[in-house]
């Protein structure tokens, strides 16, 4: 296998349509080998990534090489999610880097605004986001060449029109594929199922998805995926920042 580590370049317009045969395994196989170690799967501990982790971890081995995985710790995860990190660092071989916030920002942000300015607005909100999970995204990502993340378009307004593998403009236009884009609930869980993946116990209790834990909670049959997301907010606002333009 011929993995370069440096310059790798891909005519990015025409990836989705020339791998589109490819399922999900499939398009996880070709990013570790086609971007090796300068793949870094995103984990954000919901269903999808610990579905993507499995793929991947298959993947690498057969590849013979270690894509990097990393995860932001925002420091307001539930226990449940330390705990997850804690069991799937257990089950693969693989380093899971942790990004936490920068310090200085972290005590402006307390200092000016005090613990919970993410209820006051929009604004605010996205200012703690942009600080807990944005700029350390930014590191994470630096020299990367690829990233890989669990977005489905089933999973709200925000995210309809998610492609498979797309030019990420915010992070440099490097690769961002979407393995599971085209999934639906229903197909990823006999998936996740099928694979006996690390599933987030939270999942159990009725969230869907997976965020930090004073702005994320249960949500009723019925309701949207991410209606327990900054519930406070409109539907169409509720993105963090760090796919807030879709990765185009
Ligand atoms: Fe802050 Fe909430 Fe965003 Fe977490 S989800 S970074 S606590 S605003």
């Amino acid at each position: 296998m011929n993995i370069s580590s440096s310059n790798i370049t891909d005519n990015h317009p025409d990836i989705d349509r020339e791998l589109s045969p490819l399922d999900a395994a499939g398009a996880v196989r070709w990013a570790v080998e086609r971007h090796g170690t300068r793949l870094a799967l995103a984990l954000s501990l919901g269903i999808e990534d610990t579905l993507l982790i499995d793929l991947l971890a298959e993947a690498a081995r057969a590849a013979q090489v270690r894509p990097r995985v990393f995860t932001l710790d925002t420091g307001r995860l539930p226990a449940e999610s330390y705990e997850l990190l804690e069991r799937l660092r257990s089950r693969y071989a693989l380093d899971i880097e942790v990004f936490v916030p920068a310090a200085p920002a972290l005590e402006a942000l307390y200092r000016h605004k005090g613990p919970l300015s993410f209820f006051n607005s929009i604004e605010d909100r996205k200012e703690c986001c942009a600080i807990r999970k944005v700029e350390p995204l930014g590191r994470a990502l630096r020299d990367a060449s690829a990233w890989m993340v669990g977005l489905r378009r089933a999973q709200g307004p925000t995210r309809v029109a998610i492609e498979r593998f797309v030019t990420d403009e915010e992070h440099g236009g490097i690769l961002k594929i979407s393995p599971l884009a085209h999934f639906s609930d229903e197909e990823m869980w006999a998936l996740a199922k099928a694979r006996d993946v690390l599933v987030h116990p939270l999942h159990g209790r009725g969230y869907p998805s997976i965020g930090c834990a004073p702005c994320t909670r249960a949500v009723a049959p019925g309701e949207p995926s991410r209606a327990g997301r900054w519930w406070w907010e409109d539907p169409e606002h509720k993105e963090c920042g760090i796919h807030g333009k879709g990765g185009r």
